[in-house]
């Protein structure tokens, strides 16, 4: 039912768009906060500051089940276990995952219904879409029980940032709640049983934004849920006009939250920004807490390694590919999967005392590098310092075409002074070696992608992981990737 009025959704009149929203809203406020949902919270509350064995346990007991249901019932798992003459007993803790190859988005592709689990009814399987890493669209499925775990650890999260429910707030994610063509607002829809106004992420234009800025105090907003781009515009357009909006939290998810960013949106929202990291496949999940010492991996969902190219786990403190295995989905098992995104697990703990372990490293797409002549991959959170060192820049990308040769498209507000550009230029220079040419375009808008998301850097040259080549100044991971170029080094 939902999937069809999804799909129609854009061509219903107004007043149908909103009753919609409102009765999807109450149908999931109802399916999402039942007694299961409660008793997962309560696990989830008690199990952050568990025991690291009890938790390791926990996830192990889980890993075995899921294994076990994917060789019965799932065609590809048995057909890639029979292969390796691997049987369910062969894998009894995180260590024997690795005696199973990683599970990337073409190979998902490829699979397509055998992924699924032949014991589980089709019908009570949600489709949720992604991208391959050619970009082609992706369906992976999600079962009932992984949905409501992702809800519960999503409302740790809001736990976490001291934004519970019905606290009135914002979200300016990658649902189309507008219609692209609309050109007169509302840009935005309420979901009154969450105490939610959701806005439409692309319609924030110049000229709009006030309209935003308005219906957010008028609503009494105290949170706002947003992809850090959308926050940032936000954020950027009161600090042009010198004004502020207190709020309670902000919550960011979806691209990865640069610094540069995340100053200017807590100042001008008074407030302190938590970041988490989740994907449509719901196979990792990871937060901030309120010491904001980097993300807490939330164990209970899944199992995360990092990998290099040929899927042998690394070691603590060392970057490569995120691959996680969820602990929940027994309607379509994803074991290993490899969700396209980078980081390094840590062996830090948190101050605040929770034991969920910690996961470094930038979370940014692989794709969001610019690899330099030499092999270097300079991530976009490195780029961004420079950057931000330029005021008139609103919003900015950066697309390698090839190795020597890289495009930059800018929004900007007013004329970047000659002295700003070249400190930039300078930078880039010093970063990526002097044979990088860097064109800068001045462009009306930053297109966003089919969810809504900016991507800072694209890049077209391809990476390797796990035995790159690595010179100092390189890909480094942890709390501090940013400090050694961090706004002062450079300015
Ligand atoms: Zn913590």
């Amino acid at each position: 039912m939902w999937n069809a009025a999804r799909k129609t959704y854009k061509h219903l009149p107004f007043t149908v768009q909103k009753a919609l929203v409102d009765w999807y809203g109450r149908y999931i406020r109802r399916d999402r906060f039942g007694p299961e949902y409660e008793e997962l919270s309560a696990f989830l509350e008690r199990s952050e500051r568990s025991d690291p064995e009890e938790l390791r346990a926990y996830q192990e007991s889980r890993l075995r089940e899921i294994v076990r249901h994917a060789y019965e019932t799932v065609p590809h798992y048995r057909d890639v276990m029979d292969e390796r003459n691997l049987k369910p007993t062969d894998i009894t803790g995180i260590e024997d995952l690795a005696k199973l190859p990683v599970l990337r988005k073409d190979d998902v592709r490829d699979a397509g219904d055998r992924l699924r689990s032949s014991a589980v009814r089709r019908t009570g399987l949600a489709r949720a879409g992604t991208s391959a890493t050619s970009g082609t669209p992706l369906q992976v499925y999600r079962d009932r029980p992984v949905s409501l775990m992702n809800h519960a650890c999503y409302m740790r999260f809001r736990r976490w940032a001291g934004f519970p429910f019905g606290m009135p707030y914002a979200t300016m994610q990658g649902r189309l709640v507008v219609p692209p063509q609309q050109r007169k607002p509302p840009f935005w829809r309420y979901n009154r049983s969450w105490n939610q106004i959701m806005f439409s992420t692309v319609h924030m234009s110049e000229g709009n934004l006030p309209l935003y800025v308005e219906k957010l105090r008028e609503f009494g907003t105290q949170a706002l849920e947003s992809f850090p781009s959308c926050a940032y515009v936000l954020a950027r357009y009161l600090e042009n006009r010198d004004e502020y909006l207190p709020l309670s939290a902000v919550t960011t998810t979806g691209e990865p939250l640069l610094p540069p960013e995340r100053d200017v949106i807590e100042d001008r929202f008074q407030t302190k920004v938590f970041d988490a990291y989740s994907t449509a496949e719901r196979v990792v999940f990871s937060s901030e807490c309120e010491q904001h010492e980097g993300h807490h991996l939330f164990s209970e969902y899944g199992v995360t390694e990092v990998v290099g190219d040929d899927g042998s786990p690394l070691s603590p403190g060392s970057t490569g590919l995120l691959v996680g295995t969820s602990l929940h989905n027994l309607g379509s098992p994803m074991i290993r999967y490899a969700c396209g995104d980078v980081g390094a697990l840590s062996e830090r703990t948190c101050s605040c005392g929770r034991t969920l372990p910690m996961l470094d490293g930038l979370m940014s797409r692989i794709g969001d590098y610019v690899v330099t002549p030499d092999g270097r991959m300079i991530p976009s959170i490195m780029v961004s310092w420079s950057i931000k060192s330029i005021s008139a820049v609103r919003q900015w990308r950066l697309t390698q075409e090839s190795v020597d040769d890289i495009r930059m498209e800018i929004v900007k507000d007013e004329p970047i002074e000659q002295k700003e550009l070249q400190s930039m230029m300078d930078y880039f220079s010093r970063r990526l070696g002097p044979d990088v040419r860097v064109h800068v375009e001045r462009v009306p808008d930053i297109p966003r992608t089919a969810g809504g998301k900016v991507r800072h850097v694209i890049s077209h040259v391809p990476l390797v992981w796990g035995d790159a080549p690595r010179s100092s100044g390189g890909s480094r991971s942890g709390p501090d990737a940013g400090s050694e170029s961090g706004p002062d080094a450079e300015a």
